[in-house]
């Protein structure tokens, strides 16, 4: 039954102040899910002004408290897994499976925060004088905004909550408006661990209000944000010297070459492509096959994609469930139409699917003579889309791999590790999976955008994000006379 959200400011859960709230619907069946408030400036300062109040003290208080509480609240969603999973499914629209998992990494998040911190490497450095030392410490940054998209409900905001969490800052973060319903419980999550009120602050709302006033204020110090690159562009714009860390889009080109296991390849590709309907920043949104293999892969990637199955989240046997909007939808439509225009052809799909519980499901497609003029080529489709097209010698498929200003995972198939060796010193982007797909990631990879790429910069993951979210502090000390 719908139900009314309130948002979680200074240890407390309350309306917006204006009392404006917004809906959310269950995009695999189109039921309401519940009303959200619409957070006010009003309601963005009260929660930074808390988390500021908050901030000196807690930066302060012994690390072993701090680490606690990021493994209590790893123990209450893990207590809660199911209901949250079900949640994740009901507002995002993927497989229970694919929630629970999402699940399983928003708590390891919190865990291996914990657990990484005093694993940082300070350093002790000899000054000319040595009865004098440099010592280096990587100190609570601030104040943060957290500001993160739909396809991860939980999941990206917890790569910065928890690493956040353990080295001392307190913040704001705000889930993107499609998915709110399982941060708000990841906050019920955070209370129940007694976690020091105006620590973490969940609002709710638009990101051109709502997220503008949060990393525009002036009690924010640093901008974690996961999404769109012109996202991330509009925000650079309107923040001027405060610290950002931009976790932006990717398109996953894979290089399948003539000596890679073929099988495999395919299994991986799809996978990459589907997984989560493609709505993942480093899903496989181009392929990139050597013509002189071609025709074999093609054959293995048309029989594996049709064992993908796709249904409501809760459907035994699904690999797939439904995608999250309207937009994303309207968008894989957009840009198949613009490739047909301009001579590609669907293999399979390529349309929404007809007699499910809403419109929101689309097939999984295979397009091919994908070229560089396509959106599909150039742009993030975020969609259930395999394009393929082909290239000649390994420096073309460098040059297509890197063509789109995208640069955060791709791909490479093969069994020469010479020449894998040499496509990935060339290729401009933030990780290589070779033999695996462009979409398979762990919590401790250091993840994130290659130099000068769209994909963004800063890295997530293990150690790498406790890094970016604190500041290093050398603190030089003279001995004589002590
Ligand atoms: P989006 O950029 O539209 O929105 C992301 C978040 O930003 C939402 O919470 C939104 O409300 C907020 N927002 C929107 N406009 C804003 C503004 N002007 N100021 C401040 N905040 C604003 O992206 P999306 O459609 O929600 O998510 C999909 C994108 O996220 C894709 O490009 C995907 O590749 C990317 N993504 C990247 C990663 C990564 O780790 N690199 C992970 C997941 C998703």
């Amino acid at each position: 039954m719908a139900k009314n959200y309130k948002m979680y400011i200074n240890g407390e859960w309350v309306d917006s102040s204006d009392g404006g709230t917004f809906e959310v619907y269950d995009p695999g069946n189109g039921e309401l899910l519940g009303t959200v408030p619409i957070a006010t400036k009003e309601d963005v300062d009260k929660a930074f002004v808390a988390a500021r109040a908050a901030q000196k003290e807690y930066a302060l208080s012994p690390l072993k408290d701090r680490m606690d509480l990021c493994y209590r609240i790893s123990e209450e969603i893990l207590k809660r897994k199911e209901e949250i999973a079900t949640m994740i499914s009901r507002e995002q629209g993927k497989t229970y499976d694919d929630s629970l998992y999402e699940v399983g990494e928003v708590a390891l998040n919190f865990d291996m925060s914990a657990r990484n911190f005093q694993r940082l490497d300070g350093e002790i450095i000899t000054a000319y004088d040595g009865d004098m030392r440099m010592i280096l410490t990587y100190e609570a940054y601030g104040v943060y905004a957290s500001i993160t998209p739909w396809n991860y409900p939980i999941l990206q905001a917890s790569e910065y909550i928890g690493p956040a969490m353990v080295t001392g800052s307190c913040g704001v973060a705000k889930p993107a408006s499609p998915t709110p319903l399982s941060m708000l419980l990841l906050a019920e999550c955070m209370e129940s661990a007694g976690a020091p009120k105006g620590v973490c602050n969940i609002i709710t709302g638009p990101g051109a209000s709502v997220g503008e006033a949060m990393v525009t204020h002036p009690e924010c110090d640093l901008v974690c944000f996961t999404g769109e690159d012109k996202t991330g562009a509009r925000i650079e714009d309107i923040v001027g010297l405060k610290k950002c860390i931009m976790e932006l889009g990717g398109t996953g080109p894979s290089i399948v070459l003539d000596d890679a296991d073929m099988k495999k390849a395919a299994q991986q590709v799809a996978e990459g492509a589907f997984y989560n309907n493609g709505q993942v920043c480093c899903a496989t949104e181009r392929v990139l096959v050597q013509e002189t293999c071609k025709e074999e892969f093609m054959k293995e990637l048309m029989e594996v994609v049709k064992t993908y199955k796709f249904g409501y989240w809760n459907e035994p046997g699904i690999r797939m469930g439904s995608m999250n909007s309207e937009k994303p939808v309207q968008k894989v439509e957009a840009h198949l139409k613009d490739g047909l225009e301009k001579g590609a052809v669907i293999l399979t799909g390529g349309k929404r699917a007809e007699g499910m519980p809403s419109n929101l499901y689309f097939e999984p497609t295979v397009v091919d003579n994908v070229t560089k003029d396509m959106l599909l080529y150039r742009d993030e489709t975020f969609g259930p889309v395999i394009p393929i097209s082909t290239f000649t010698t390994d420096d073309d498929a460098i040059e297509q791999a890197n063509y789109n200003g995208f640069g955060l995972i791709m791909s490479i198939f093969s069994n020469n590790m010479k020449r894998t060796n040499y496509i990935t010193r060339r290729l401009v982007t933030g990780g290589v999976n070779v033999n695996i797909s462009s979409g398979y990631w762990e919590a401790e990879l250091p993840f994130g955008g290659g130099g000068g790429t769209k994909s963004g910069y800063g890295r997530m993951g293990g150690l790498h994000i406790l890094k970016e979210m604190t500041y290093t502090k050398c603190v030089f000390v003279d001995f004589n006379g002590c």
